[in-house]
């Protein structure tokens, strides 16, 4: 009797999904194939599966094969950088189509839906999708794509994703989770009836804030062909090595978020006995507003924390020029802890509350963090 074995765990997959035999080299790891153009036969008959790397090469594979396991997904599609990832997805729509947004949506995202959509002719409105009834009330206007991100950017919101797709596919809509904030150690869209997952690898996957990159990880497999072809058309495409870093980057995914959750959590707690701290949104917290839902679909609660100074932008900004062990600067997921004063970023248009500082909770010991953030809100 042959044994039955039981499939791997995420985080093996992650470890082991995109590493191949080394069947030449016995290579342990996967070799960096930088290779722009690849041989024809003597018939001018292709040798591989490749012929040009604008259009796939084998790290950029390696990477999709992995987020299709990790995502649980058809097929994934990997870009050169988040935004790169999302319009593509934009751009393959319908002429016409209607994306609906949750409010709390990545700067650069209302920025290609505000001065690029038009000419791609398609349309973009807004609700807070945290309300249900708007979001019915929305879906029975007509949308085709309902697109939000959970923990959103950086309100850090939840959206449920679970609902919000049931209605959504009741009204023929389909729904994007851009589920950055989360990564596929921590939530999996698809399972929970989404459409599409977008990554920015740039954060969490790649975790050392030094590589670009985006993808599409998708569920329905009539969706690749034309995300492939817009990318080889316009040259969206991973490059090799970042698809590699990437890779690299998913092995130590798991501990490094379950690691950067639990720190969050405990600066999250520090911060809301803080005098001076009006409002911390953190998902973790149990009186979070999406805490229930957060507990529902995530399996921790990320390393994201943001927080609202009282005194507004100024005050907030002294708190950011006074961190000495946070760095502070933009973006999110590295092993380094990052604080931004969000708004200043955001500019003239930005809806985010004036006194938001959003911390992206990095590998150092939460202790120090706590006693930086102390000595940074401290009065003198
Ligand atoms: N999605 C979210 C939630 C983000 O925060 C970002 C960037 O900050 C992106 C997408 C875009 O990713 P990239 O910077 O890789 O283009």
């Amino acid at each position: 009797m042959t044994e039955k074995t039981s499939p791997l765990h995420p985080q093996t997959r992650a470890v082991r999904s995109h590493l191949g035999k080394g069947e030449q080299s016995g290579d342990v790891v996967q070799a960096v194939h930088m290779a722009t153009t690849f041989r024809h036969g003597p018939a001018y008959e292709p040798l591989s599966d490749y012929q040009y790397a604008r259009d796939h090469s084998p790290n950029v594979d390696a990477l999709e094969r992995a987020l299709v396991e990790l995502e649980q997904g058809a097929y994934c599609v990997a870009f050169g950088s988040g935004v790169a990832a999302g319009a593509a997805l934009a751009q393959v729509l319908p002429v016409g189509a209607h994306i609906l947004f949750h409010n709390d949506t990545y700067l650069d995202f209302k920025g290609q839906a505000g001065e690029l959509y038009e000419r791609w002719q398609i349309k973009a409105s807004y609700c807070d999708l945290r309300d249900l009834h708007h979001v019915e009330d929305k879906l029975a206007q007509g949308v085709d794509l309902v697109w939000f991100e959970t923990p959103s950017n950086p309100c850090l919101d939840i959206l449920d994703i679970e609902a919000i797709s049931g209605m959504a596919h009741k009204h023929d809509a389909r729904v994007l989770v851009d589920s950055t904030f989360a990564s596929p150690a921590l939530q999996n869209p698809l399972t929970l009836g989404a459409d599409y997952v977008l990554q920015s690898t740039t954060k969490s996957i790649g975790g050392h804030s030094d590589v670009m990159g985006g993808a599409i990880i998708g569920r329905h497999g009539e969706d690749e062909q034309p995300l492939r072809r817009l990318r080889k058309l316009t040259g969206a495409v991973m490059a090799p090595f970042s698809a590699w870093l990437a890779t690299r980057g998913l092995q130590t995914l798991h501990c490094r978020q379950r690691q950067q959750s639990r720190s969050a959590m405990t600066v999250a707690t520090f911060l809301q006995d803080h005098e001076r701290v009006e409002r911390v949104h953190y998902p973790g917290l149990a009186d979070a507003k999406g805490h229930e839902i957060a507990s529902r679909q995530m399996h921790a609660f990320g390393s994201m924390v943001s927080f609202e100074v009282a005194g507004g932008a100024q005050e907030a900004i002294k708190v950011a020029s006074r961190v000495q062990l946070f760095t502070t600067a933009t973006s999110v997921g590295g092993v380094e802890s990052l604080l931004e004063h969000r708004p200043s970023v955001e500019g003239a248009m930005t809806q985010t509350p004036a006194g938001l500082l959003r911390a992206s909770i990095g590998l150092e010991d939460p202790d120090d963090l706590i006693s930086d953030l102390r000595r940074a809100l401290s009065k003198n």
